[in-house]
Protein backbone atom coordinates (compact mmCIF):
# COMPACT_ATOMS: atom_id res chain seq x y z
CA UNK A 1 0.00 0.00 0.00
CA UNK A 2 0.98 3.45 -0.92
CA UNK A 3 -0.01 5.85 2.13
CA UNK A 4 0.79 9.77 2.63
CA UNK A 5 0.65 11.38 5.87
CA UNK A 6 -0.96 15.02 5.45
CA UNK A 7 -1.11 17.10 8.11
CA UNK A 8 0.55 20.15 10.37
CA UNK A 9 3.39 19.63 12.41
CA UNK A 10 2.38 18.39 16.13
CA UNK A 11 -0.98 16.56 14.26
CA UNK A 12 0.70 12.70 14.73
CA UNK A 13 2.22 11.70 11.44
CA UNK A 14 5.61 10.55 13.30
CA UNK A 15 4.16 8.70 15.77
CA UNK A 16 1.27 7.14 13.66
CA UNK A 17 3.58 6.40 10.86
CA UNK A 18 5.69 4.79 12.76
CA UNK A 19 3.37 2.14 13.86
CA UNK A 20 1.45 1.74 10.91
CA UNK A 21 4.59 1.10 9.08
CA UNK A 22 4.89 -2.00 11.54
CA UNK A 23 1.34 -3.10 11.41
CA UNK A 24 1.91 -2.91 6.76
CA UNK A 25 5.14 -4.15 6.51
CA UNK A 26 6.09 -1.30 4.60
CA UNK A 27 8.82 1.35 5.51
CA UNK A 28 8.16 4.80 7.04
CA UNK A 29 9.83 7.61 5.01
CA UNK A 30 10.09 10.48 6.45
CA UNK A 31 11.99 13.42 4.71
CA UNK A 32 12.20 15.34 8.05
CA UNK A 33 14.21 12.63 9.93
CA UNK A 34 16.58 12.13 6.66
CA UNK A 35 17.40 16.05 6.72
CA UNK A 36 18.05 15.41 10.22
CA UNK A 37 20.25 12.88 9.69
CA UNK A 38 22.22 14.16 7.59
CA UNK A 39 22.72 17.62 9.54
CA UNK A 40 23.90 14.88 12.36
CA UNK A 41 26.17 13.65 9.82
CA UNK A 42 27.24 17.15 8.28
CA UNK A 43 26.85 15.72 4.78
CA UNK A 44 26.48 18.44 1.73
CA UNK A 45 22.97 18.23 2.15
CA UNK A 46 23.17 18.50 5.73
CA UNK A 47 24.72 21.59 5.01
CA UNK A 48 22.81 22.88 3.03
CA UNK A 49 19.39 22.03 4.58
CA UNK A 50 20.83 23.11 8.29
CA UNK A 51 19.33 27.03 8.57
CA UNK A 52 16.05 26.32 6.57
CA UNK A 53 14.81 23.05 9.15
CA UNK A 54 16.69 24.89 12.34
CA UNK A 55 14.20 28.20 11.62
CA UNK A 56 11.26 26.10 10.20
CA UNK A 57 11.71 26.63 6.92
CA UNK A 58 10.75 24.62 3.72
CA UNK A 59 14.08 23.06 2.54
CA UNK A 60 13.88 23.38 -1.39
CA UNK A 61 11.56 21.77 -3.19
CA UNK A 62 14.34 20.43 -5.89
CA UNK A 63 16.25 18.75 -2.89
CA UNK A 64 13.76 17.33 -1.25
CA UNK A 65 12.05 15.12 -4.55
CA UNK A 66 15.65 14.45 -4.75
CA UNK A 67 16.11 12.53 -1.90
CA UNK A 68 12.63 10.91 -2.24
CA UNK A 69 13.64 9.98 -5.49
CA UNK A 70 16.72 8.08 -4.37
CA UNK A 71 14.53 6.97 -1.08
CA UNK A 72 11.81 5.01 -3.28
CA UNK A 73 14.36 3.33 -5.76
CA UNK A 74 15.56 1.39 -2.57
CA UNK A 75 14.12 -2.29 -2.67
CA UNK A 76 12.21 -1.97 0.62
CA UNK A 77 9.89 0.77 -0.63
CA UNK A 78 8.82 -1.36 -3.92
CA UNK A 79 5.59 -2.87 -2.39
CA UNK A 80 4.86 -0.15 -0.57
CA UNK A 81 5.36 2.44 1.64
CA UNK A 82 3.94 5.73 4.07
CA UNK A 83 5.22 8.94 3.48
CA UNK A 84 5.55 11.46 6.68
CA UNK A 85 5.74 14.95 6.05
CA UNK A 86 6.23 14.39 2.06
CA UNK A 87 4.78 15.68 -0.15
CA UNK A 88 4.62 19.34 1.79
CA UNK A 89 4.07 21.82 -1.49
CA UNK A 90 2.02 21.40 -5.03
CA UNK A 91 5.17 21.11 -6.88
CA UNK A 92 6.28 18.36 -4.60
CA UNK A 93 3.26 16.67 -5.21
CA UNK A 94 3.38 17.17 -9.03
CA UNK A 95 7.41 15.16 -8.56
CA UNK A 96 6.07 12.44 -7.09
CA UNK A 97 3.45 11.95 -9.39
CA UNK A 98 6.28 11.93 -11.98
CA UNK A 99 8.61 9.72 -9.64
CA UNK A 100 5.98 7.36 -9.44
CA UNK A 101 5.10 6.86 -13.32
CA UNK A 102 1.87 4.65 -13.69
CA UNK A 103 1.91 4.11 -9.70
CA UNK A 104 -0.83 5.40 -7.39
CA UNK A 105 -0.68 6.52 -4.15
CA UNK A 106 -3.69 4.41 -2.59
CA UNK A 107 -4.56 6.48 0.17
CA UNK A 108 -4.13 10.21 1.64
CA UNK A 109 -5.01 10.44 5.38
CA UNK A 110 -5.51 14.08 6.69
CA UNK A 111 -4.69 14.42 10.30
CA UNK A 112 -6.61 17.43 11.60
CA UNK A 113 -5.79 19.18 14.82
CA UNK A 114 -6.89 22.46 16.59
CA UNK A 115 -4.02 24.75 16.15
CA UNK A 116 -3.95 25.71 19.97
CA UNK A 117 -3.17 21.82 20.53
CA UNK A 118 -0.43 21.64 17.90
CA UNK A 119 1.37 24.64 19.96
CA UNK A 120 1.06 22.55 23.17
CA UNK A 121 2.26 19.19 21.79
CA UNK A 122 5.26 20.44 20.28
CA UNK A 123 6.56 22.61 23.20
CA UNK A 124 5.67 18.92 25.08
CA UNK A 125 7.36 16.66 22.10
CA UNK A 126 10.29 15.05 23.03
CA UNK A 127 12.55 12.32 20.95
CA UNK A 128 14.92 9.64 20.93
CA UNK A 129 18.23 10.03 19.25
CA UNK A 130 18.75 7.03 18.93
CA UNK A 131 15.45 5.26 18.03
CA UNK A 132 13.37 7.89 16.86
CA UNK A 133 10.25 7.44 19.26
CA UNK A 134 8.14 10.20 20.30
CA UNK A 135 7.00 11.36 23.66
CA UNK A 136 4.76 13.73 24.95
CA UNK A 137 5.62 14.91 28.35
CA UNK A 138 2.47 16.21 29.11
CA UNK A 139 0.07 13.52 28.24
CA UNK A 140 1.22 10.43 26.22
CA UNK A 141 3.01 8.39 25.48
CA UNK A 142 5.65 9.89 28.80
CA UNK A 143 8.67 7.52 28.91
CA UNK A 144 8.73 5.53 32.34
CA UNK A 145 11.69 7.06 33.36
CA UNK A 146 12.57 10.88 32.79
CA UNK A 147 14.72 11.56 29.94
CA UNK A 148 15.24 7.94 28.38
CA UNK A 149 13.55 6.00 25.98
CA UNK A 150 11.39 3.28 26.88
CA UNK A 151 11.87 1.35 23.69
CA UNK A 152 15.72 1.60 23.37
CA UNK A 153 17.42 3.22 26.36
CA UNK A 154 18.75 5.99 24.10
CA UNK A 155 18.73 9.63 25.63
CA UNK A 156 15.40 11.35 24.69
CA UNK A 157 16.19 15.40 23.19
CA UNK A 158 14.08 18.16 22.55
CA UNK A 159 14.15 19.29 18.30
CA UNK A 160 15.59 22.81 18.18
CA UNK A 161 12.37 23.51 15.85
CA UNK A 162 10.06 22.65 18.61
CA UNK A 163 10.86 25.90 19.84
CA UNK A 164 8.22 28.78 20.26
CA UNK A 165 9.46 30.43 16.98
CA UNK A 166 10.38 27.77 15.02
CA UNK A 167 6.93 26.32 16.19
CA UNK A 168 5.45 29.81 14.76
CA UNK A 169 6.84 29.39 11.49
CA UNK A 170 6.07 26.06 10.85
CA UNK A 171 2.86 26.17 11.38
CA UNK A 172 2.35 29.45 9.14
CA UNK A 173 4.21 27.69 6.68
CA UNK A 174 2.08 24.94 6.52
CA UNK A 175 -0.78 26.60 5.99
CA UNK A 176 0.39 28.64 3.16
CA UNK A 177 2.62 25.93 1.41
CA UNK A 178 1.24 22.90 2.85
CA UNK A 179 -2.61 23.07 3.83
CA UNK A 180 -3.47 23.91 -0.28
CA UNK A 181 -2.38 19.57 -0.44
CA UNK A 182 -5.63 18.79 0.82
CA UNK A 183 -7.75 20.46 -1.92
CA UNK A 184 -4.91 18.58 -4.21
CA UNK A 185 -5.66 14.96 -2.93
CA UNK A 186 -9.40 15.34 -2.20
CA UNK A 187 -10.19 16.50 -6.31
CA UNK A 188 -8.02 12.87 -6.92
CA UNK A 189 -10.62 10.82 -4.43
CA UNK A 190 -7.72 9.77 -2.47
CA UNK A 191 -8.13 11.68 0.50
CA UNK A 192 -9.54 10.71 4.15
CA UNK A 193 -9.83 13.56 7.09
CA UNK A 194 -9.20 11.85 10.43
CA UNK A 195 -9.66 13.45 13.82
CA UNK A 196 -6.43 13.49 15.04
CA UNK A 197 -7.12 15.40 18.74
CA UNK A 198 -7.93 12.46 20.26
CA UNK A 199 -5.97 9.93 22.51
CA UNK A 200 -3.12 8.44 20.43
CA UNK A 201 -4.81 4.62 20.32
CA UNK A 202 -8.37 6.23 19.02
CA UNK A 203 -6.54 8.35 16.42
CA UNK A 204 -4.58 5.29 15.33
CA UNK A 205 -7.95 2.95 15.05
CA UNK A 206 -9.55 6.05 13.13
CA UNK A 207 -6.33 5.66 10.91
CA UNK A 208 -6.91 2.39 9.89
CA UNK A 209 -10.27 2.43 9.16
CA UNK A 210 -9.25 5.17 6.81
CA UNK A 211 -7.19 3.70 4.94
CA UNK A 212 -9.22 0.52 4.87
CA UNK A 213 -7.78 -1.62 7.36
CA UNK A 214 -9.63 -2.78 10.27
CA UNK A 215 -7.74 -1.75 13.80
CA UNK A 216 -5.34 -4.55 15.04
P1 LIG B 1 9.26 17.31 10.03
O1 LIG B 1 10.09 16.37 10.83
O2 LIG B 1 8.44 16.63 8.98
O3 LIG B 1 8.44 18.24 10.90
O4 LIG B 1 10.29 18.24 9.22
C1 LIG B 1 11.25 19.06 9.89
C2 LIG B 1 11.79 20.11 8.93
O5 LIG B 1 12.47 19.47 7.84
C3 LIG B 1 10.74 20.99 8.28
O6 LIG B 1 10.34 22.08 9.11
C4 LIG B 1 11.49 21.46 7.04
O7 LIG B 1 12.48 22.42 7.37
C5 LIG B 1 12.23 20.19 6.62
N1 LIG B 1 11.38 19.32 5.76
C6 LIG B 1 10.90 18.09 6.05
N2 LIG B 1 10.17 17.59 5.03
C7 LIG B 1 10.20 18.54 4.06
C8 LIG B 1 9.63 18.65 2.76
N3 LIG B 1 8.86 17.66 2.26
N4 LIG B 1 9.87 19.77 2.05
C9 LIG B 1 10.65 20.76 2.53
N5 LIG B 1 11.20 20.75 3.75
C10 LIG B 1 10.99 19.65 4.52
Amino acid sequence: MRVVLLGPPGSGKGTHGQRLAKALGTPVISTGDILREAIAQQTRLGQAAQADVKSGRLVADETVLGLIETRLGLTDAKNGFILDGFPRTVAQADGLKKILGGQKIDRVVNLVVPADMLVQRLEARWTCGSCGAIYNMKTSPKPAKAGVCDRCGGELKQREDDRPEAVRTRLQVYENQTAPLVAYYQGEGTLRNVDASGLPEEVYAAIERAIGRVAA
